[in-house]
C-alpha cells in the first residue's frame, strides 16, 4: 500500500464544504486502489487572519512543503476586504504561490457532453471543446514593482524576465506534446514591451519542440475567439493577468465555474485547487458545486502522485454522476434528474469512484 501526505487548506466561504467532498472521494478511491492518504490541515486566508493575525502563517508553508501535495479550497470574503493589503486573504495566497515556487497554473476546460445545454453558448460551438490554459502564476503585473497608490494615482508594473518566460513556455510545449501539439501564445505585443519580449522568447523556446505548431494571438482577439470558436485552441500559453481573465471566460464554455479544476506546479510542491473563489454569496447553504475541487483532487493524483488509475476512476465517476442526471443548483436549470446538495453530490461521486 502506498501512503501519501496531503496538506489540506480549506480556507474561507465554501472552501471547507468543497474540500470535505474531495476528501470523501479521495478516501473512496484509496480503498480500491491500495492507497492511503494522511491529511494535515493548515490555515490560510481570512480564517487564518482571524486566528493568527496573518493570512499566511509560517506553519502553513511548513506543512505544505512537508507534504506530497496541497489540496486547496478557496480564500477571501467581504469581512476582510478593508484590511491593509498585506493582511488581506488574497495577499496570503499570492505569497503562498511565490513561497512554493508554483509558477505554472494549468487550467483545463472541457465541455461534458452531458452538460452541452448548460453553457450559454450554442451546442454546435462548444461540443468537444478540450483546451488547456497554461498561465504564468508568480510574475507579471500582480507581482511587479513598483506598485502603489496615493490619493490621486494608483500604479502597478507588468514585468517578465527572460527566465520566467522560458520556464512557463517549456511547461506549455511539454503539455502540448501530450495533447494535440498546438500552442497558441497570448500577448499584447502590439502595445506592450513586456509582450514583445514574451513573444520573442516563446519563439526561441519553440525551436526545441519542432513537432508543436506555435501561433500567437493578441489577448483581446483571444477573448473574442474563445467565444466565437473555442475548438480552435489546444494549449493557450498566457501571462498571469491575461490567463486569469481568459480562464474564467473559458470556464463558461463548460456551463459553471464550479466544474473547473486547476493545478499549480513548479519546482517544489504542487497546489491543486478549483479555479473559482470562496463564493461568499452561497457559503454555508450546502449548494456549492464540489466537482471543480473533486477534479482538482484527480489532477493531484495524476500530476503530483502519478496515480493514474485512481485519477481515471474519479474522472469517470464525475462523468457518470452527470450522465445520470445529478446536478447541483448552479446547473439545475438544465435537464436535472435530481438536484443535489454539495454533500449529496460528493457522496454520489465517491460511491461511483469506489467501484
Ligand atoms: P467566486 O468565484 O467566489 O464567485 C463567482 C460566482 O460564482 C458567485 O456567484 C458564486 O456563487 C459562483 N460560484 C463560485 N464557485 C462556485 C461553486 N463551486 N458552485 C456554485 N457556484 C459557484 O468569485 P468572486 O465572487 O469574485 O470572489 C469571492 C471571493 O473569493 C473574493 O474574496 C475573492 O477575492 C476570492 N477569490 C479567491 C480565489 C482563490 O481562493 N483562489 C479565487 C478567486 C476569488
Amino acid at each position: 500500500m502506498k501512503t501519501y501526505k496531503i496538506a489540506l487548506i480549506k480556507g474561507d466561504g465554501i472552501g471547507p464544504e468543497i474540500i470535505d467532498e474531495a476528501v470523501k472521494v479521495l478516501d473512496a478511491v484509496a480503498s480500491c486502489c491500495d492507497l492511503e492518504f494522511s491529511y494535515e490541515e493548515a490555515l490560510m486566508g481570512g480564517c487564518a487572519y482571524d486566528i493568527t493575525g496573518d493570512p499566511l502563517p509560517q506553519e502553513t508553508i511548513n506543512i505544505s512543503l512537508n507534504s506530497d501535495a496541497v489540496l486547496f479550497g478557496a480564500i477571501g470574503g467581504s469581512k476582510w476586504d478593508n484590511l491593509p493589503r498585506e493582511k488581506r486573504p488574497e495577499s496570503g495566497l499570492l505569497r503562498f504561490r511565490k513561497e512554493l515556487g508554483v509558477y505554472a497554473n494549468l487550467r483545463p476546460a472541457n465541455v461534458f457532453d452531458e452538460l452541452i445545454n448548460a453553457s450559454s453558448l450554442k451546442p454546435e460551438v462548444i461540443k468537444g471543446v478540450d483546451l488547456m490554459v497554461v498561465r504564468e502564476l508568480i510574475g507579471g503585473i500582480y507581482f511587479g514593482e513598483p506598485k502603489g497608490r496615493d490619493e490621486n494615482k494608483g500604479w502597478n508594473t507588468m514585468v517578465y524576465t527572460r527566465e520566467e518566460i522560458v520556464r512557463i513556455a517549456h511547461q506549455a510545449f511539454k503539455i502540448a506534446m501530450n495533447r494535440s501539439k498546438r500552442v497558441c501564445s497570448i500577448d499584447k505585443a502590439n502595445v506592450l514591451d513586456v509582450s514583445q519580449l514574451w513573444r520573442e522568447v516563446v519563439i526561441e523556446v519553440s525551436k526545441e519542440y519542432p513537432e508543436v505548431e506555435l501561433t500567437h494571438m493578441y489577448v483581446d482577439n483571444a477573448a473574442m475567439q474563445l467565444i466565437r470558436d473555442p475548438r480552435q485552441f489546444d494549449v493557450m500559453l498566457t501571462g498571469n493577468i491575461f490567463g486569469d481573465i481568459l480562464s474564467d471566460e473559458a470556464s463558461m464554455l463548460s456551463g459553471s465555474i464550479g466544474l473547473l479544476p486547476s493545478a499549480s506546479v513548479g519546482a517544489k510542491i504542487g497546489v491543486y485547487e478549483p479555479i473559482h473563489g470562496s463564493a461568499p454569496d452561497i457559503a454555508g447553504q450546502g449548494v456549492a458545486n464540489p466537482i471543480a475541487t473533486i477534479l482538482s483532487a484527480s489532477m493531484m493524483l495524476r500530476y503530483a502522485l502519478d496515480e493514474h488509475k485512481a485519477a481515471d476512476k474519479i474522472d469517470a465517476a464525475v462523468k457518470r454522476a452527470l450522465k445520470e442526471g445529478y446536478r447541483t443548483k448552479d446547473l439545475a436549470q438544465y435537464d436535472a434528474k435530481e438536484v443535489c446538495s454539495t454533500s449529496e453530490m460528493g457522496s454520489i461521486i465517491a460511491n461511483y469512484a469506489a467501484k
